[in-house]
Order: structure tokens, then C-alpha cells, then sequence
């Protein structure tokens, strides 16, 4: 269980493709959830990728004054002790949003108490394995139409009609 580094394929700064607005897009290794079709299967290996400190995360995430922040992979979930130290030290000492793509679904998460240590820094989640029998291009930010949009905080200013608003967990 590691809490000072993270296994990290790729850090993308200014991208505006992983939620709304400009945001610094971290992507982990490792997701053992192997969806057929997965855009991405070179990001299943657990030992893929190289280790990047929470410390150096967090100095790559605040350097950046106009930018949010995200949370993909492969699956955070699976580095979740590290992610949640990134997360908590990002809510305090910045005022940035937080999305996080997941395969497992939120009330899988809910049920673990190891994997829910995660949620209460998050502003959005969107979870869920891709299906793809149900592949679909039109969604936004997500394969298919399983996954969900999941704003876990009043906060995010770009709320999407017609996806998910839970109570907020904090
Ligand atoms: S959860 Fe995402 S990264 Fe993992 S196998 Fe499924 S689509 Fe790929």
C-alpha cells in the first residue's frame, strides 16, 4: 500500500478533454477491470508506468493557476491510499475541482471502506466498466451509457443536464 507515490503513465497539462474547462489530466497505471474494448488496455499493467511522488503531483497540479483537475488511467481506485493523499492536499491548499474516472461503480465504492476514502474529495465521479455492446459515441466523457456522471459536491460550476447529483458526502 503505497501513500507517497503514485504509478503514473502520463501527466497532461492544460488538456481539455477530461471534463470541463482546462484541466491537469493524471493518468495512473494499472486497472484490473479488463472492459472488452477498452480504449486504453495499455494502461491494465499494475506495474506499468513509473513512480511519480504525491509531493511532485501535487507541485505539477498547483503551478497551474487556471487549471482543474482529473483524476483517470487505468483506475485510481486501485492506488486509492495515494490518490486520496493527492486529493486531501489539493482541497487544502487550492480551491481546484476534482473529476475521477473509475470502472468500479460508485455504490461498489460506497460498500468498501478502503475505496469510499476517496469520494469525499471528489467534486465528480464517473464510474462504471465501458460495455461494449452499448458503446456510444455521442455520450460525453463516457463509452457507454451505463457510466454516470456523478456530482458528489454543489460545487462544480459545469453541471451537465441530465446526469447524477448525489447528496454531498461532505
Ligand atoms: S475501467 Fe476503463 S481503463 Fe479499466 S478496462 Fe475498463 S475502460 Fe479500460
Amino acid at each position: 500500500m503505497e501513500t507517497d507515490r503514485i504509478r503514473i503513465l502520463e501527466v497532461l497539462e492544460q488538456t481539455m478533454a477530461d471534463g470541463p474547462g482546462l484541466r491537469t489530466s493524471i493518468y495512473c497505471a494499472g486497472c484490473k477491470h479488463h472492459c472488452p474494448g477498452c480504449h486504453n488496455p495499455q494502461s491494465w499493467n499494475m506495474d506499468g508506468g513509473h513512480w511519480v511522488t504525491v509531493d511532485d503531483l501535487f507541485e505539477v497540479v498547483r503551478a497551474d493557476e487556471f487549471s482543474n483537475v482529473t483524476f483517470s488511467g487505468g483506475d485510481p481506485f486501485y492506488q486509492v491510499e495515494a490518490f486520496t493523499a493527492l486529493a486531501r492536499r489539493i482541497k487544502e491548499e487550492t480551491t481546484k475541482t476534482i473529476w475521477c474516472w473509475t470502472g468500479f461503480t460508485y455504490e461498489q465504492i460506497l460498500a468498501d471502506p478502503r475505496l469510499s476514502m476517496l469520494l469525499p474529495y471528489l467534486d465528480v465521479l464517473v464510474d462504471g466498466p465501458f460495455i461494449q455492446e452499448q458503446r456510444d459515441t455521442q455520450l460525453l466523457f463516457r463509452g457507454s451509457p451505463n457510466q454516470r456522471i456523478i456530482y458528489l459536491t454543489p460545487k462544480e460550476d459545469d453541471y451537465i443536464p441530465g446526469t447524477v447529483r448525489t447528496l454531498p458526502l461532505r
